[in-house]
C-alpha cells in the first residue's frame, strides 16, 4: 500500500528537530531508521501529517565512552554502528551476541537502538537487554533534558513516557559489575523473527554463590519487564542446575502472559521458563 500524504522535513541540529515536532502538535512523527515507521505508514496504521527526519542531525550519531565501563549510544547509532564498536560489545557483550538476533541485515543497517526503543514493540528484544543492563534515557524536549529509567519507561504495548514534543537522544549503559557474565535467548516467531519470547540475563558470582543477577523478559505480556522473583531465587544460590530450575520457574510470576495468534499464554509461560533457564546457564558460562 502507498502511505497517505504527509509533509517532511530534515533538520540538521537537535534544537531545530524539536522546535518542528512542538510545531507539529502531535500531528508530527519523528523518522530515525524507518524500520517501524515506514512499514507501519505504508499499512496506514500510522498517518502522521509530518515526518521529522533526523537522520541528518550528525550530534545524535555517537557511541562515547562515559567511563569506568559505561556507555552512551546517541540515538542515530544503528544496530551495526554498536555491533561494529569496540567500545561497546567490549562494554557490554550481549550487545554483540544479541544484535545478529534482530531482525536482518538490511534493519540493522538501518534500524536505530533508540527507534526500536521509542517504537516500544512488546516483541521487541531490545528492552529486555537494556533492562537488564539497567540503563536509563535521555530524553529532550523544548523544556530541557530528562533522564529516565528503561525501568518504567514502557507503559504498554507501543506505549512509552515519551512525549509528543521529546527525543530519545541518548541511551546510557552503566558499567556492570567486574567478571559479570551476560546472555540473550529467544525462542523466535520462525517468519518474522520476533521473539514470542525472549530472556537477557546479567549474573556475577561472589565467591561460590551468585551475589548479582539481572533478568528481563521480553515477549511474554505487553510490556519487557525485570523478573525480580527470578533474580531473587538465584542471589544466595550455588548457580547449579536445581537452583537454575526452581529460580526460573518464577519467570512470569505477577505478569499477565499474552496470547496471540503465535503462542498461546500457557506455551509462552513454559518458553519464558525454558529460555529463563538457558540465558541464565549461558550468562553462568561467561563469566570471567
Ligand atoms: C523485517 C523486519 C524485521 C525486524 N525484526 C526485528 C526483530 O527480530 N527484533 C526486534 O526487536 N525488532 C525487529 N524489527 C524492528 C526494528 O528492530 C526496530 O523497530 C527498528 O530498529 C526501529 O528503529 P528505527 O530507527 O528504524 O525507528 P523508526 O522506524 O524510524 O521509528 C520507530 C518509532 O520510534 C520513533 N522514534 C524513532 N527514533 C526516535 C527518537 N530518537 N526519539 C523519539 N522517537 C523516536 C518514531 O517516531 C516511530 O514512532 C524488525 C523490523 C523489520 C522491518
Amino acid at each position: 500500500m502507498i502511505p497517505a500524504a504527509f509533509d517532511y522535513a530534515r533538520p540538521t541540529s537537535l534544537d531545530e528537530a524539536l522546535v518542528l515536532l512542538a510545531r507539529g502538535a502531535g500531528n508530527a512523527k519523528v523518522l530515525a531508521g524507518g524500520q517501524s515507521l515506514l512499514p507501519l505508514m505504508r499499512l496506514r496504521l500510522a498517518s502522521p501529517g509530518q515526518l521529522i527526519d533526523i537522520g541528518r542531525i550528525a550530534e545524535l550519531r555517537t557511541i562515547r565512552d562515559l567511563g569506568g565501563g559505561a556507555t552512551g549510544i546517541g540515538a542515530l547509532a544503528t544496530y551495526r554502528d554498536v555491533l561494529d564498536s569496540e567500545l561497546a560489545t567490549r562494554n557490554h557483550p550481549i550487545l554483540a551476541t544479541a544484535i545478529p538476533m534482530i531482525g536482518d541485515v538490511q534493519v540493522r543497517n538501518r534500524g536505530t537502538l533508540a527507534g526500536s526503543i521509542a517504537h516500544a514493540d512488546p516483541a521487541s528484544d531490545l528492552p529486555a537487554i537494556l533492562l537488564a543492563l539497567e540503563g536509563t534515557l535521555v530524553i529532550r524536549s523544548g523544556n530541557g533534558e530528562r533522564v529516565v529509567a528503561v525501568e518504567g519507561f514502557f507503559q504498554g504495548a507501543f506505549a512509552t513516557d515519551l512525549g509528543q514534543d521529546e527525543i530519545l537522544t541518548e541511551i546510557r549503559l552503566p558499567a556492570t559489575p567486574d567478571g559479570a557474565g551476560m546472555a540473550y535467548r529467544a525462542i523466535e516467531q520462525p517468519a518474522s523473527g520476533y521473539s514470542m519470547v525472549g530472556v537477557a540475563a546479567v549474573i556475577g558470582r561472589v565467591g561460590d554463590s551468585i551475589g548479582y543477577a539481572r533478568i528481563a523478559i521480553t515477549g511474554a505480556g505487553n510490556v519487557a519487564y525485570r523478573a525480580m522473583a527470578v533474580e531473587a531465587a538465584l542471589l544466595g544460590s550455588d548457580g547449579g542446575a536445581a537452583a537454575i530450575e526452581a529460580a526460573a520457574a518464577h519467570a512470569t510470576d505477577g505478569q499477565v502472559v499474552g496470547s496471540d495468534f503465535n503462542a498461546d499464554a500457557e506455551y509462552r509461560t513454559a518458553m519464558a521458563q525454558v529460555y529463563t533457564r538457558r540465558a541464565v546457564e549461558a550468562a553462568l558460562a561467561a563469566i570471567d
